[in-house]
């Protein structure tokens, strides 16, 4: 596309954009004089949609009215009431519904998820992750090299950018497997990389991983809602990802969980059980021996919240409604217009490094800032320009099309040109 660098084009952008309605549908936090924030940080918690009061008050009221009964005479009956968000979850990460189950919080399902797939042996045990991983994903694989009896230094291998490089080669990923695969259990790599964006081609890990009979898993929080994983084709043993990013499910909301169908009737897969993965015909006989339920299902251990459910379920209709296909399409236009405004500012001090190539991205733009220090970060949050700083000199940005517009975007580098 061929952009342009003036307000006018940026409205006239939001105009055409078929999309601009749902900003509507979302509470903006605003200044003192009623100016919506810029607000640039979908990737850690994205906003409330104005639909999940409503949700959740249906079940308070059904609470208040109904008690424990509320299990099975609520409305959406509580008892089954992550049924409702199956499908709309499997479609937002290309899964089907039998592979994906909402539950716990990311680096919980992470362990649980350890306990069956990272099952190591004297020969075999080390784990492959990206050496920027998020920090809980590394401690929590360096918990589980621990946990097994292993040294977490020795049993970990990183999988690092090439000197002076900011991203990841998969070709790197390929000869650390190929010569080490006999060593390796496990690779848990996230599948968009929080640091630089850069979203990773899940189904040639996977094939890298497999060639050497490593189980392979995928965290997704900064890709579940940002891009389209295509997860089952991918062919990936598990993944997990939180909800309250691209999700916009709330703080600390509840997570996702996926588990490949190859999987899905193996009974025989360590795994730790409550009565949620037991069967659910005869859970509340209350006598019965542990009976795992098949698929996704078969990894719950306890009966959820239904008030973070109820705020997901909102949000995830709105992400029915819409489908992932066209937010992406808006996405990959947003961006481009955001790097394209970047550049235009034309300073070697300012550096993307976040790949250039709309394919193996996201909407979020790491924009380093040579020289720069937090204080430029603090600038910005003074105009309510919300975004997140990362030591030593980037800014994440995200982008997402549910919310942001192409005038937020042009504000945004504006001011962000005269604080330079
Ligand atoms: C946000 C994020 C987390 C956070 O984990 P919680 O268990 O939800 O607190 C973990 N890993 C990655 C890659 C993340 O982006």
């Amino acid at each position: 596309m061929s952009y342009q660098n003036n307000l006018t084009y940026a409205q006239q952008l939001d105009k055409e954009d078929k999309l601009s309605y749902l900003r509507e549908q979302f509470h903006i936090p605003k200044d003192d004089n009623g100016n919506p924030w810029l607000y640039f940080t979908g990737n850690s918690l994205g906003l409330q949609p104005k639909q999940t009061q409503k949700y959740i008050q249906q079940e308070l009221n059904d609470w208040a009215r109904l008690g424990v009964e509320g299990h099975f005479e609520a409305k959406n009956p509580w008892l089954s009431y992550h049924e409702f968000l199956a499908e709309n979850m499997a479609n937002i990460v290309g899964a089907k519904p039998i592979e994906v189950v909402v539950m716990n919080t990311l680096t919980t399902n992470l362990h649980l998820l350890m306990v069956s797939f990272y099952q190591p042996t004297k020969k075999k045990y080390k784990i492959v992750i990206e050496s920027d991983a998020f920090p809980s994903d590394r401690y929590a694989v360096e918990s589980q090299l621990n946990f097994h009896g292993f040294d977490a230094k020795e049993g970990l291998i990183e999988w690092k950018p090439r000197a002076g490089e900011e991203l990841l080669n998969i070709e790197d990923l390929e000869t650390i497997v190929s010569e080490q695969g006999d060593e390796i259990a496990l690779l848990l790599i996230g599948g968009v990389n929080y640091y630089t964006g850069q979203y990773l081609n899940l189904k040639r890990i996977a094939e890298i991983g497999h060639a050497k009979d490593c189980f392979v898993g995928i965290d997704l929080a900064h890709g579940a809602g940002n891009i389209c994983p295509d997860l089952h084709n991918s062919g990936v043993d598990f993944a997990a990802w939180c909800t309250y990013k691209y999700l916009n499910s709330g703080p600390g909301s509840l997570a996702g969980l996926f588990v490949h169908e190859k999987h899905a009737k193996n009974k025989d897969l360590p795994r730790f059980a409550g009565w949620w993965n037991h069967n659910k015909e005869t859970r509340f006989n209350m006598r019965m021996p542990f009976d795992v339920m098949s698929g996704a299902e078969g990894w719950q251990l306890s009966n959820p919240p239904i008030l973070s459910m109820a705020a997901i379920r909102a949000s995830l209709d709105m992400f029915a409604e819409v489908g992932m296909e066209a937010l992406r399409e808006k996405s990959e236009i947003l961006t481009g217009y955001f790097e394209y405004l970047i550049n235009e500012i034309g300073s070697e001090d300012i550096k993307i490094i976040t790949p250039s190539n709309p394919k193996e991205r996201g909407c979020q733009l790491s924009i380093q800032v040579k020289n720069a220090d937090k204080s430029l970060h603090q600038k910005l949050t003074e105009k309510h320009i919300i975004t997140d700083w990362r030591e030593p000199d980037v800014i994440r940005c995200a982008p997402t099309p549910m919310y942001n517009s192409f005038e937020d975007v042009y504000r945004m580098v504006s001011i962000l040109k005269d604080l330079l």
